[in-house]
């Protein structure tokens, strides 16, 4: 069994839709419509299903949806189709869609071509976007001219002069939670619906509206304890949901995982009970309309990296995002930005072999797990 994931994103394409086919998948690319990897290569998001096309039962298992973290949801993807050799529970199929924001994975980004969190993306863009009244707090904060370490250390501290006024809850809904009123801000959730929004509306809804019940593993990477698994159900633990994620992959995993420093300290904040606990905008909340027959079990499923210390880093990372493409707006693959795409790495998917081989055994793992209970 390979161990090594593919971080560039053509031969991730390749391996993927090579182990799909093998695998006895029927394959269908969606091509994005205007942009190119790096290389001058296509982007697209590759659909995988397999398994009958009338099932009841359909798991849905996505990655990429933030770009940068995609190798790690690519390799459990690729590794599980192929080393799936027998056959799926009766009446279930398995619809893998791979790299949803093709762009972020090829360039290295978080973030969509427009400066978008994906999955912040998934609202009903029918009615106004909902407000994030704390994102002022920080919108002009992350307005910074230039990335020198003096700029660097004056963002940390008045970061955590005002962690310290908000708690790090309200701290974490600021940066984290999305916000629609500035397109050059961070955590911005779109204006419109995104390639990844229209690929999954548009061509995976379809394929799924027969089925009675649908699961979701939506693989990401970053939240969470270095090494542990991270699965964040749609609303919340102590949900129906969460319990149906119980009875597939056990309790202490669900509703007991082993929270990174940050999100203990988030837990721990007496602030916490007067926060909305929901991002807006996540994927899981638009199936759950487009598939109102269904029913939908599913969660962003994480593999943590989160260490004691890293979170310069991460400021880091998010800062530079913004500020290469809004002030330095050279080509972020230049020899010049190569610290930025390795911190980002470092931060989302490490070349850290025993972390990325316990990825590559415990995701498919918790893919055969969640069939399994699907099928009950
Ligand atoms: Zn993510």
């Amino acid at each position: 069994m390979s161990t090594s994931f593919t971080d560039d994103y053509a031969r991730a394409r390749e391996r993927f839709t090579r182990a799909a086919h093998a695998a006895g998948a029927r394959v269908e690319p969606i091509i994005h419509p205007s942009l190119r990897a790096p290389g001058g290569g296509e982007l697209a998001i590759d659909m995988a299903w397999r398994g009958p096309s009338d099932a009841a039962r359909v798991l849905l298992v996505t990655s990429g949806m933030h770009g940068f973290e995609g190798p790690a949801g690519s390799a459990v993807q690729s590794t599980w189709l192929e080393n799936k050799k027998e056959n799926l529970p009766p009446g279930t199929a398995v619809l893998m869609m791979h790299a949803l924001n093709p762009w972020g994975f090829a360039w290295v980004s978080r973030l969509t071509e427009n400066n978008v969190d994906l999955n912040r993306n998934f609202i009903d863009w029918r009615a106004l976007p909902p407000a994030n009244p704390l994102y002022a707090r920080v919108r002009d904060l992350i307005r910074v001219p230039d990335m020198s370490l003096e700029t660097l250390a004056r963002l940390l501290g008045a970061q955590q002069r005002l962690t310290a006024e908000l708690g790090p809850a309200a701290m974490h809904v600021a940066v984290d939670f999305g916000q629609y009123e500035d397109a050059e801000g961070i955590s911005f959730g779109g204006a419109a619906p995104e390639f990844g929004h229209r690929v999954m509306r548009d061509h995976a809804v379809p394929l799924l509206s027969h089925a009675r019940h649908v699961g979701l593993i939506d693989w990401h990477t970053g939240v969470g304890a270095y090494g542990e698994v991270a699965v964040l159900p749609i609303d919340g633990p102590g949900s129906t949901n969460a319990k149906r994620l119980a009875a597939w992959w056990g309790e202490v995993l669900v509703e007991r995982w082993k929270r990174s420093p940050l999100e203990e300290a988030i837990a721990q904040d007496p602030k916490l009970s007067a926060m909305p606990l929901l991002k807006t905008g996540q994927m899981l909340q638009a199936l759950v309309r487009w598939l109102p027959h269904a029913e939908m079990t599913g969660a962003v499923v994480e593999f943590g990296t989160e260490r004691e210390g890293a979170l310069p880093d991460l400021v880091y990372v998010t800062l530079y995002e913004r500020w290469l493409r809004f002030v330095d707006r050279t080509d972020r693959m230049a020899q010049v930005h190569d610290n930025f795409r390795a911190t980002a790495r470092k931060c989302f998917v490490p070349e850290d072999e025993p972390w990325r081989a316990h990825v590559v055994r415990k995701g498919p793992k918790l893919i055969d797990q969640a069939l399994a209970g699907l099928a009950k």
